[in-house]
């Protein structure tokens, strides 16, 4: 009958409302196939990301799909995300799940016995006591728009309310525990009959009004650990140093490449330090001159970048270390990296393929020159 599905809209409405909020920290009560998470953790404001149902079985079926992509691990960013799945009822508190901005809950009140509805506002209202609540539950009054259906729409389903109905425990729950609440939906009914039909899905969005919550203290408030914790996986972040660590030295080693490979081309055009020029020395040897500062040297087959070039041709690197100790700091042990002694640049080593559209008369490239400039080393050396 909709389009697209109902499913997706109520998902979509609580997207939507987390694009607009920024929550930081979201709890789905009832999340079933983890299909409302799978959608919520790309929206990396979500600090921690956490679901609940009391079907275990069927959360270790799906976890696999809340798992970073290798995207994640490629282009970690400074964001961070928690994701963390819960065996337990929703009629039990947990002292893990208080406080956080959002809860939500689709499609789930309707298949709690309706005994166990006062204790679903006392744990999600009074004491988990998010900032805002979204749930979600059948219209009753849109059913006849179904054709055939008779009773309930899910066999699971322990009742089903008309608005009215709804409304009525949404707005006893607030004076409870101190919320106010916005009723709405998804699902519209055929156009005209709005007022007669209502939305299919009806939608409660509730928000804890400032200074009343009376239900947030107790002596014993802190130690309820109901829950089951079946998964736990925190996202790949640059504030995890081994991450920042891998970042800053891959940015390293392709800057010092490419470096490497313009100061050895004819082509000044194309290079990205504009005040360095290309000098050639009396004995064939190249020097990458800034101002007084020769920077490569190919008598050694090596080419020395400063760091202090990697910074400016690189604005990732000050953006992942700060400042240039930091960037020091983070590369110095690495094994894949070779700095000179005073740690002011990189030593990248000159390989044959580096010199082969070089200059065919270039003797620096033959055997003969190498062997003689290693020997000419080993008479300074020796003295
Ligand atoms: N919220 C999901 C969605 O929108 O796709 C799934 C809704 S499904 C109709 C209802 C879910 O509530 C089921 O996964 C069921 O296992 C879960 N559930 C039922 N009783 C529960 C309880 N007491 N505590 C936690 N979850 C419960």
């Amino acid at each position: 009958m909709f389009s697209p599905s109902l499913h997706i809209q109520r998902h979509q409405f609580v997207v939507d409302f987390v694009k607009r909020n920024k929550p930081k920290q979201v709890v789905d009560l009832g999340c079933g196939e983890c299909s409302l998470l799978q959608k919520l953790k790309f929206h990396r404001e979500i600090e921690l990301l956490v679901g609940v149902d009391i079907n275990g079985a069927k959360l270790s079926k799906k976890k696999h799909i809340l798992a970073p992509l290798s995207t994640d691990y490629l282009q970690p960013t400074f964001k961070q995300l928690c994701i963390q799945l819960y065996q337990g009822s929703v009629t039990q508190k947990d002292a893990r799940l208080r406080g956080f901005d959002l809860v939500t809950s689709i499609e789930l009140i309707e298949h709690l016995p309706l005994h166990d509805l006062d204790k679903f506002s006392e744990v999600v209202f009074g004491y988990m006591a998010p900032q805002t609540v979204i749930i979600s539950t059948p219209n009753s009054e849109f059913n006849p728009l179904f054709p055939g259906l008779s009773g309930f729409r899910h066999s699971d389903h322990k009742f089903e309310w008309t608005r009215v109905e709804f409304h009525s425990w949404a707005l006893k729950a607030c004076s409870e525990y101190g919320f106010k609440v916005e009723f709405t939906g998804v699902g519209e009914s055929p156009p005209g009959e709005e007022e007669c039909f209502g939305f299919c899905t009806q939608i409660g969005v509730f928000h804890r009004l400032l200074g009343k919550n009376r239900h947030m203290s107790g002596d014993d408030v802190d130690n309820h650990f109901s829950y089951t914790l079946l998964y736990s996986i925190n996202y790949p972040s640059l504030h995890d140093n081994n991450i920042l660590r891998k970042a800053v030295v891959s940015e390293v080693l392709y800057w010092v490449e490419k470096l490497k490979t313009e100061w050895l081309t004819e082509n000044q055009e194309e290079n990205p330090v504009e005040d360095c020029v290309r000098e050639r020395g009396d004995h064939g040897e190249i020097f990458w001159t800034n101002g007084d500062v020769q920077e490569c040297n190919m008598l050694h087959r090596h080419v020395s970048v400063p760091l202090h070039k990697l910074w400016i041709c690189c604005p990732k690197l000050s953006e992942l270390t700060d400042s240039l100790r930091n960037l020091v700091q983070l590369i110095i042990d690495d094994p894949q990296i070779k700095m000179n002694q005073d740690r002011s640049a990189v030593i990248v080593c000159i390989q044959k393929e580096d010199l082969e559209d070089d200059d065919p008369n270039d003797l620096m490239d033959s055997g003969y020159v190498e062997a003689n400039n290693m020997e000419r080393e080993r008479w300074k050396v020796d003295g």
